[in-house]
């Protein structure tokens, strides 16, 4: 038997200075677990994962910059077509936090001038050599249109809410027919797939009859 299911199928980035932990909270919101240091050769740099937003299902194709960033040449096909952004810094380090504007600047620029933006303060474990307050960067969001959490990819504190949240806003601005999905390059396409059961019951069938040995 064959379920269909229809799905919105949003375009995200995670972007912001190497070393914020952007590869790790992706990698947190797909497998649930911290990325430690000694597998980051096996670099992922797309991951994809179909979330329930109050009853609808969107599936969140999501690309890390796979290490561009260090070179400062993030190109322009990473941002085409993306509907939403994790714009990120370490709260560790303000040198990552005065880089946010220039991020900014590119994903509206490059990316689309609707996209929403979620902005994450990474870290948050390790407040005890924080540079960044909770304060100043909430009201940079505020200033900037952001949505604003502070996450832990380590402990995965408001890793999925952050991707929830941004995913909810851009079904919100859909609804009230703020943003198109039909339009072209809004990073937003709808979806169908045909899941299969997970058990096959013919399978199943065929193993019992085996055990029994009739
Ligand atoms: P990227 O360059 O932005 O992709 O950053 P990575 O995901 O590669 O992480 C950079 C470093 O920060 C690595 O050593 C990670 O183990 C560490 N890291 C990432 N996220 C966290 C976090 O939430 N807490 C702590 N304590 N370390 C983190
Ligand atoms: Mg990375």
């Amino acid at each position: 038997m064959k379920e269909t299911l229809k799905y919105f199928l949003f375009k995200f980035l995670v972007i912001g200075n190497a070393g914020t932990g952007k590869s790790c909270l992706l990698h947190q919101f797909i497998e649930k677990k911290f990325k430690d240091d000694s597998n980051h050769t096996i670099g992922v740099e797309f991951g994809s994962k179909i979330i329930n937003v109050g009853g609808k299902y969107v599936k969140l194709q999501i690309w890390d910059t796979a290490g561009q960033e260090r070179f400062r040449s993030v190109t322009r096909s990473y941002y085409r077509g993306a509907a939403g952004a994790l714009l990120v810094y370490d709260i560790t380090s303000r040198e990552t936090y005065n880089a946010l504007t220039n991020w900014l600047t590119d994903a509206r620029m490059l990316a689309s001038q609707n996209i929403v933006i979620i902005l994450c303060g990474n870290k948050k474990d390790l407040d005890a050599d924080r540079e960044v307050t909770f304060l100043e960067a909430s009201r940079f969001a505020q200033e900037n249109e952001l949505m604003f959490l502070e996450t832990s990819a380590l402990t995965g504190e408001n890793v999925e809410e952050a991707f929830v949240q941004c995913a909810r806003k851009i079904l919100n601005k859909i609804e009230s027919g703020e943003l198109d999905p039909e339009r072209m390059g809004s990073g937003i396409q709808y979806g169908d797939a045909a899941l299969r059961q997970l058990r096959s019951p013919r399978r199943a069938q065929a193993q019992s009859a085996q055990e029994c040995g009739c």
